[in-house]
């Protein structure tokens, strides 16, 4: 069976996988709950798509992909406190309009073209969560769609809220989501760099208790790609300063931010780049909110630039929650795990993350350090070597207690990740079977990464 307005298409993610599928956009929710009533009850495998955005193939199906991205719109409350937003806007517009009312989310994804469905589906964490916490506990409200066209508002009362916030759209289609905005007067960001040396000390940099009261800076940290030394960062909001641009980093338009990016697809150049980011670090910067906020856009604008040129620029990027006191264990098995397999992550970032709610958070209950690799393999014997590294260090992750994030790349053994959600994934199965009776809503990823959740023993 055909769903209306269906055509044959090809989805990419992010990291460069591709499928060829039926797509279908439907252009109001009438629409959508038509379509996914037919096709579940058709016994179709549903998989919902949002700006495309996703590393690893969360959002990628071999049957039907149901397209959220023409539901769009933003409706602000009064005072602009809240806004809620079509499941299709990107970031970028999100954005723009609160900040003309003077508001902003509390944690923003770094790049504009991430749907805010798709974010809220990924429990997405950025600069601002070591202060304010993973995206998802901004959200009051969800409107969804569910696989047989059931309409359901579920608030912050609702046990299944955090479920969907993080739930990778396995439990319906989100139509809406309603965030909450801070008062937010500043159009710059001020970035101060607070530690260069080794891990320890850009860890201890990063760790709550580093950061000043009141809840107006933020800190976090880049590792070199020797993962020994690295730099830690703290920023904060300011108006009227002088502009001192973090050209390599916070202005992705920039030239510089360009060529960085090429170097950074060999070993040799992303040793260079590293090399020079931390002999020349400047002390302070200060960048436009908009820049500073969609940074990777810089990667973005690199990536499509390429892929429109025909390269085949993959890039793979996993991270792993570990507690605290873990973060520089886990740098350090990163570190001969990579040297072993002879892979030089590109970059690598930590993050303080609070703990939180959301069933198939990585923090879920634990607050702790998300620490991110990211890779640029050129050839097929590399992308093998890493994809088996970040598997073995998936395996240390789970002996030191902490998970692998499932909004990344998740190369890690099903009993591993089983392991590791094994305290909220029975609860996440029962919401799945009562709100997805028939299974329609999975894909490969799903099938690979929980197989229990797709219906599928686990090997
Ligand atoms: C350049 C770049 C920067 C990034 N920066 C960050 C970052 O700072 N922090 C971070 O945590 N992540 C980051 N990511 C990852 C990205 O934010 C997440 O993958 C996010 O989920 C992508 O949203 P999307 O709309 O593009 O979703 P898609 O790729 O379209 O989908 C992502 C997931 O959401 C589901 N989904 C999408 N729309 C809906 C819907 N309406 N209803 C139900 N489910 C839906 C999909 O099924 C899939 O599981 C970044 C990615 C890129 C490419």
């Amino acid at each position: 069976m055909t769903a209306r307005g269906e055509r044959v298409a090809q989805v990419a993610s992010y990291g460069g996988d591709v499928a060829r599928c039926g797509l279908v956009a439907p252009a109001s929710t009438d629409e959508l709950a038509d379509v996914l009533a037919r096709a579940s009850g058709a016994g179709r495998r549903i998989t919902f798509r949002g700006g495309g955005c996703a590393f690893d193939t969360q959002s990628l199906n071999r049957d039907l992909v149901v397209s959220l991205d023409r539901l769009r719109g933003l409706r602000f409350s009064a005072g602009a406190t809240r806004v809620a937003a079509g499941a299709g806007e990107p970031w970028g517009e999100l954005v723009r309009a609160a900040h003309l009312r003077g508001r902003m989310p509390p944690v923003v994804v770094t790049t504009a073209f991430a749907s805010v469905a798709g974010t809220t589906s990924g429990l997405c964490v950025s600069r601002w969560t070591p202060v304010h916490g993973p995206d998802g506990d901004h959200v009051h409200a969800v409107e969804l769609v569910t696989a047989r066209g059931r309409r359901l508002r579920l608030t912050r009362d609702d046990a299944a809220l955090p479920a969907v916030t993080g739930g990778l759209g396995y439990l319906g289609a989100i139509t809406s989501v309603e965030l909450a905005l801070r008062p937010h007067a500043h159009d710059q960001v001020e970035t101060r760099l607070v530690a260069a040396g080794g891990i320890g000390e850009v860890l201890a940099a990063c760790a709550p208790g580093a950061l000043p009261a009141g809840g107006e800076v933020t800190a976090y940290g880049a590792l070199l790609p020797d993962l020994r030394r690295g730099m830690a960062f703290q920023s904060r909001h300011v108006s009227g300063q002088a502009r001192r641009p973090f050209r390599a980093v916070h202005q992705p338009r920039s030239a510089l931010r360009l060529l960085g990016e090429l170097l950074l697809v060999t070993h040799a150049g992303t040793r260079l780049v590293g090399e020079i980011a931390y002999r020349l670090r400047g002390e302070r910067h200060v960048d436009s909110l908009v820049d500073y906020t969609f940074f990777m856009d810089g990667d973005t604008r690199f990536r499509r630039l390429g892929r429109r040129l025909g390269l085949a620029l993959r890039l793979v990027q996993q991270s792993f929650a570990v507690p605290v006191a873990a973060g520089h264990e886990l740098i350090e098995r990163a570190r001969r795990v990579f040297d072993a397999a002879a892979v030089v992550p590109m970059f690598s970032d930590v993050l303080y993350c609070p703990a939180d709610r959301a069933l198939l958070s990585a923090t879920h209950g634990m607050a702790g350090f998300i620490v991110s690799f990211a890779f640029s393999p050129r050839t097929r014997g590399r992308l093998a070597r890493i994809e088996r590294a970040l598997r073995q260090l998936s395996r240390d992750c789970r002996a030191l207690g902490g998970r692998v994030r499932l909004t990344k790349h998740v190369h890690a053994d099903p009993d591993d990740l089983a392991a590791m959600y094994s305290a909220t994934l029975p609860r996440f199965h029962q919401l799945k079977r009562a709100l997805d009776p028939d299974g329609a809503i999975r894909n490969e990823f799903l099938e690979r990464v929980f197989p229990s959740l797709a219906g599928r023993p686990t090997p």
